[in-house]
C-alpha cells in the first residue's frame, strides 16, 4: 500500500466484494462521481502512408488532441506499417503515456516532452512534474520506444509482463479488479483485459469517457492468443462499457478498408480509405458477439467491423503472409490502392 499511496493510485473495492448485483449475476464496483464530461474532438485525417516508397511524405509522427490534456499520436506509416497509435493523457499531478510504438528512437520522447512543456500545470512544470510510462499490452510494436524514456527525470516506466503490470498498478484480483490510477484531478480506471496478450490492459478516462482496449478491440485484426481469456474480457469490456458510458473506445491500429469485412493487407504502406480508431460501444458489442461464434475454431473470420485471426497455424498464417507478399510487390511497384 505504501507503494500504492506513493503512486497515486487508490483501489476501489474488488467485483467480488460489491453488494451491487447486475444483471448478469455479476457484482460490481461503483463508478466514479461522474465529472462534467469532455466531448472528444473527433475531425481528423490521420497520416495513412504512400502508394509508393518514392511518394513517402508523412511526418514520423501525427498528433491530435482529442481534447484538452488528451493527445493521440499516431506513428507514421513511412516508418512503420504498424502505424500504433498512442495515447497520451495529462493531469495536475503527472501524465500517462500508454504505449511507445513500433519504432525505437527519440521522436516520440522529444514530441512528449514538448507536450507535457505544453500542458503541464505552471510551477509543476520544471520540478514535480511525473511521467509513467506504461503499456496496452507487451508486443513489440508497443514498448520499442522505452528505451527513449529510461533516464527521462521523474519518469517510471512500467515491465512488460503481468506480474509487472499487476504490481505496478496494485493488482491483488487480476484481471478482473478496477483499480484506479490518479494523474491528479483526472482518475482513471484500469483493468486487465487478456486473450490477445497476457499482461493486456484496458484504460477509462473518465473525464471523455474514452476506454482504451490496445490491440484486444481495434478496427482491424485481433489475434487470439487464449480464446478463453478473450471470451471473458470481451464479456467484462462489453459490462464495463455500459455501465460507465463510454463514448468512444480506441484501439491502436487500424488495418480494415472502408468495405465491411474487408482488411487491409498485413504490411500494408498506404491505407487511404481506413476507418478511424474509434469504435462504439455498440461496435464493442457486435465484437463480443461475433467472438462468441467463432472462438474455438481456428482460423480468419471476417466480420464487419474486425477480423478474428485464431490461433498461428497454416490455416491463418498462409493466407496473411500471401496477401502480404503481394501488397509489398503492389507497394514497390507504385500499385497499392
Ligand atoms: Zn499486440
Amino acid at each position: 500500500m505504501r507503494i500504492l499511496r506513493r503512486a497515486g493510485y487508490r483501489r476501489l473495492t474488488p467485483h467480488k466484494k460489491s453488494a451491487s448485483p447486475t444483471t448478469s449475476g455479476r457484482s460490481r464496483i461503483t463508478a466514479m462521481p461522474p465529472r462534467e464530461r469532455v466531448p472528444v474532438d473527433t475531425d481528423v485525417r490521420w497520416i495513412h502512408g504512400a502508394p509508393s516508397p518514392r511518394r513517402r511524405h508523412d511526418p514520423p509522427l501525427q498528433v491530435h488532441e482529442l481534447s484538452p490534456g488528451t493527445c493521440l499520436i499516431r506513428q507514421s506509416k513511412d516508418l512503420t506499417f504498424e502505424a500504433p497509435f498512442i495515447l497520451l493523457l495529462l493531469g495536475t499531478e503527472r501524465a500517462l503515456l500508454l504505449d511507445t510504438g513500433a519504432v525505437d528512437g527519440t521522436e516520440l520522447r522529444r514530441t512528449v516532452d514538448r507536450l507535457i512543456e505544453g500542458h503541464a500545470p505552471a510551477g509543476a512544470r520544471d520540478t514535480a512534474y511525473g511521467l509513467v510510462v506504461a503499456h496496452t499490452h507487451g508486443h513489440g510494436d508497443h514498448v520499442a520506444g522505452d528505451a527513449a524514456f529510461a533516464d527521462r527525470p521523474r519518469t517510471t516506466v512500467v515491465g512488460h509482463d503481468v506480474a509487472a503490470v499487476r504490481a505496478h498498478f496494485g493488482f491483488t484480483d487480476w484481471p478482473a479488479e478496477v483499480v484506479t490510477f490518479d494523474l491528479g484531478d483526472r482518475v482513471l480506471e484500469v483493468f486487465g483485459i487478456p486473450g490477445h496478450h497476457a499482461a493486456s490492459i484496458a484504460v477509462l478516462d473518465p473525464t471523455t469517457g474514452l476506454l482504451h482496449t490496445g490491440d484486444t478491440v481495434y478496427p482491424g485484426r485481433i489475434y487470439v492468443e487464449d480464446p478463453d481469456a478473450l471470451l471473458d474480457t470481451l464479456d467484462r469490456l462489453v459490462a464495463f462499457a455500459r455501465d460507465r458510458e463510454v463514448t468512444h473506445v480506441l484501439g491502436c491500429h487500424v488495418e480494415m478498408t472502408g468495405r465491411p469485412g474487408r482488411d487491409y493487407a498485413l504490411g500494408s504502406r498506404y491505407q487511404p480509405d481506413e476507418p478511424p480508431p474509434l469504435m462504439t460501444v455498440a461496435q464493442l458489442a457486435a465484437v463480443r458477439d461475433a467472438f462468441r461464434t467463432v472462438a474455438h475454431r481456428p482460423g480468419i473470420h471476417r466480420f464487419d467491423d474486425v477480423v478474428f485471426c485464431i490461433g498461428e497455424g497454416p490455416r491463418v498464417v498462409v493466407p496473411l503472409q500471401a496477401r502480404a507478399l503481394l501488397e509489398r510487390a503492389r507497394w514497390l511497384l507504385g500499385r497499392s490502392r
